[in-house]
């Protein structure tokens, strides 16, 4: 690179001392002559050399573009030389000449290059920068008519050829410069400015000496010659510093500048308002003239309309490229950006950004049992709620599916009332085709404090993610705020869900390493077991055992759920054929979540697997886990009936969790009710809510259903329930979840220890601390 910088700086002191030189008329006017047509011939050259040089160290097009601008130089130089052999040798001084020919040749090759350059415009944008050119000649055409050319031609001393000749090298100097002004608004590169300078330099000087040689007082070796070969050098530089893909310009795409599109009708006004006095004040103007000029002018206004109408529909497109067809927020692109824009305001002026990102718990179920038009319903419902949750400037976007972002500036005790209250308002049920649906959204936020500005955005949002993950995988669900210490297992984790843990969750099934453990459920009135509840268990090779929170929403969102129930069916029903066999016999309850219900085959499935073992269908009992309402109550309503027509019992789990508890009641054929442990619990502590557990039980027992409390931990609350008349109970403080032979060993313990006519009691499992601890 260093050697053409070299090249660039003689060339441009030659250049200086030969202007000097021919300022000075150094040697008298024959030399200074001389000297012009030498120099510009010289300088031809270098320009030429420059561009085939430029050409052949850059690639495809580019080298197309300065071998053009190469030929028209070397046009020029021929022309030159053949001058100056016609001036220095011939002393002849003809015009027009085969040397103009060689002139010519420059404004077609500079066009060509100029169109060539790879500047990410299509075939019609190339076309319209050329007619611009065109435009603009011919407006200034009209200007130079009026002006000057009337008056030379006027003089009738040349040929008819001549005379366009010397129309010719103004007007094809007009479109070039026109045409390098258009493409330097969109890309502004040293190479393209000098380009762009150089053909108007020497644009100028042709006209010049179109006027002064017409008017016959051009002298050889005067400004004119100096005009040319400063012209010549710019081209020469241009090329010189062009370097390998110096002119490309990435920028040029996106639509069009205002400026650009406005630029080639200024001419045209300017041309018309020249015109109009010397029009007006012509005599007897046909009337044609004025119709064409009306036309012309409609058709400008009429263009000028379209432009805008044009400009507009960019500007609504460009808007809509940032915005979530569904819902209106915005989208990713956008969210990026103003969060981008957020944190350079917060580095440059202090205040805290904050980013909460938001995923819908279980959405995926909605689509799957509603269909997608309501799951889009509810996500749009979800945007509106959202957005109604904060300030006019946050920003609200939708980053796909059904994950939702909230970027809020200002303090962060502000930013963390507005998550909360964003959050808070998921409380409400959504109403979608007329179903009540409770959506809990897991939520993450992260925080850049007032004082740091040493986090990326990419940083923040990871954060964000991070806390929200940590939300989704903690059973409370709802808000977490990004800690540090939750950084790495959790970010670990996740990137884990994705692919990885998914991939081995599926192979976990089809190699059936899931494993239940067994929770009994124990009989308030004497203490003997009534039931064993299977749960489900992933002891996964690295990460531990699995509770079911961990991997259950993975099984739900990808469509894993049949198979996920089938195994647990049968697992569980294989322990309780291995019981049986070891004199114990008690009934099984099996987790059965939404999408089993709406499966019309479900109960003949499980029939058969009892059949299978030689189980009747009392070993069985099926928990409906189900927290969201499920699609088709009525088609719920037939499976269920079916599974107890065959004889095997229904319980509902989760009673009084926080939906639609008493229609399910009501309108679903059931056996057994379970009470949610956040119910059962607070009944020593909150007479309200004791008096409420009460009055279920009561209601249960009308209704002839069994009431089983769930999550008991201690013998107060237990004898409460007594009082309280529930039937059953289950929890850690009877028993927690143990093996399967763990389970049988406890089963068969106490069925000796009843036969031997001891009472057993609920409070004693006769399960150590160890394995209680073991189970978790
Ligand atoms: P669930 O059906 O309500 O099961 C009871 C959950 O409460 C179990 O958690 C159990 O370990 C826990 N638990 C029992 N006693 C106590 C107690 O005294 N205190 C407290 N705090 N918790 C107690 P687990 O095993 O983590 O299961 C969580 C949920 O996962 C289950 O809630 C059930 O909805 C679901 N689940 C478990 N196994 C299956 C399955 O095989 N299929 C399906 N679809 N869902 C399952
Ligand atoms: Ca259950
Ligand atoms: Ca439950």
């Amino acid at each position: 690179m260093v050697h053409v910088v070299w090249v660039a700086a003689t060339a441009t002191t030659a250049a200086v001392a030969l202007v000097a030189w021919l300022i000075a008329e150094w040697g008298g006017p024959q030399t200074t002559e001389a000297a012009a047509m030498i120099g510009v011939l010289a300088f031809a050259v270098f320009a030429a050399l420059s561009a085939v040089w430029a050409g052949w160290s850059s690639r495809g097009r580019q080298r197309l573009a300065w071998m053009c601008l190469a030929a028209g130089l070397g046009g020029w130089a021929f022309g030159e030389a053949l001058w100056a052999y016609y001036r220095l040798v011939l002393h002849a001084d003809p015009f027009p000449s085969i040397a103009d020919v060689g002139y010519l040749l420059y404004p077609v090759g500079a066009c060509a290059a100029l169109l060539l350059f790879p500047l990410g415009h299509s075939v019609h944008s190339r076309t319209r920068l050329l007619l611009d050119g065109l435009i603009v000649v011919g407006a200034l055409f009209v200007v130079a008519w009026v002006t000057v050319l009337r008056f030379v031609f006027g003089s009738g001393s040349e040929s008819a050829f001549a005379a366009v000749l010397y129309v010719t090298y103004p007007a094809t100097d007009v479109i070039v410069v026109t045409v390098a002004l258009l493409i330097l608004v969109r890309a502004k590169r040293p190479a393209l400015v000098l380009l762009t300078l150089g053909n108007i330099v020497t644009a100028l000087a042709d006209s010049a000496w179109v006027y002064s040689d017409a008017r016959n007082v051009y002298i050889e070796g005067g400004l004119v010659d100096v005009g040319w070969i400063v012209g010549l050098l710019l081209i020469g530089v241009a090329a010189l510093a062009s370097g390998r893909g110096g002119v490309t310009a990435e920028e040029v795409l996106g639509p069009p500048k205002r400026v650009e599109l406005w630029m080639p009708y200024l001419p045209v006004a300017i041309a018309a308002a020249v015109c109009a006095p010397f029009l007006l004040t012509m005599s007897g103007v046909p009337p044609l003239v004025v119709s064409w000029a009306l036309l012309v002018s409609a058709v400008m206004v009429r263009q000028f309309l379209v432009v805008n109408q044009n400009q507009r529909l960019l500007a609504i497109v460009a808007e809509q490229a940032l915005r979530d067809p569904l819902t209106g927020l915005a989208n990713r692109l956008l969210f990026h950006d103003r969060l981008s824009h957020a944190m350079q305001l917060q580095k440059r002026e202090g205040g805290a950004v904050a980013v909460l990102l938001l995923d819908l718990d279980d959405f995926k179920r909605v689509n799957d049992s509603l269909g997608h038009p309501a799951g889009d319903a509810l996500l749009v419902q979800v945007a509106l709620r959202i957005v109604s949750c904060v300030r006019p400037g946050d920003t609200v976007a939708r980053l796909g599916g059904d994950e939702f972002a909230v970027l809020t500036e200002g303090g962060p005790a502000q930013s963390r009332r507005i998550a909360h209250r964003v959050v808070r308002a998921f409380e409400e049920p959504f109403v979608v085709d007329g179903h009540a649906l409770v959506i809990q959204p897991s939520a993450g936020l992260a925080l850049v404090p007032v004082d740091d500005d040493s986090v990326s955005i990419e940083d923040l949002l990871k954060r964000a993610d991070t806390a929200m993950y940590s939300a989704k995988r903690s059973t409370s669900g709802g808000l977490q705020t990004f800690t540090p210490d939750m950084s790495h297992v959790a970010a670990n984790k996740r990137d884990s869900q994705g692919g990885l843990l998914l991939e081995e969750l599926r192979n976990a099934i089809d190699n059936v390493d899931l494993t239940l453990a067994y929770q009994p459920k124990f009989d308030l009135d004497n203490g003997d077991i009534v039931g064993v509840e299977a749960l489900i268990r992933w002891p996964h090779p690295e990460l531990g055992v699995l509770a079911p929170d961990q991997f259950l929403p993975l099984v739900h969102r990808h469509g894993l759920v049949q198979s996920v129930t089938d195994l647990v069916v049968s697992r569980a029903l294989d322990a309780a054929v291995e019981w049986r066999a070891n004199g114990v016999a008690v009934p099984i309850a099996v987790n059965i979540s939404a999408p089993s219900l709406s499966d019309l085959d479900f109960p003949n499935r499980i029939v058969r697997a009892l059949a299978e073992r030689g189980l009747t269908s009392d070993a069985l009992t099926v928990e409906i886990t189900e927290d969201l309402l499920v699609d088709n109550i009525d088609r719920a309503q037939a499976v269920l009936e079916r599974l107890r027509v065959r004889g095997i019992r229904v319980a509902i789990d989760d009673f009084g969790s926080g939906y639609s508890a008493l229609s399910y009641l009501r309108d679903l054929p059931i056996d057994e009710v379970k009470l949610d442990r956040h119910f059962v619990s607070p009944i020593l502590t909150d007479t309200r809510a004791a008096a409420i557990v009460r009055a279920v039980i009561d209601l249960a027992h009308v209704l002839g259903v069994t009431t089983v409390a769930e999550g008991v931990e201690n013998g107060e609350t237990a004898a409460k329930l007594q009082e309280f008349g529930c039937d059953v109970v289950q929890g850690y403080y009877c028993g927690p979840p143990i093996d399967a032979a763990a389970m049988l060993d406890l089963l068969r313990r106490r069925g000796q220890r009843s036969s031997d006519g001891s009472s057993a009691g609920w409070g004693d499992a006769g399960t150590s601390r160890s394995e209680i601890e073991l189970m978790q």
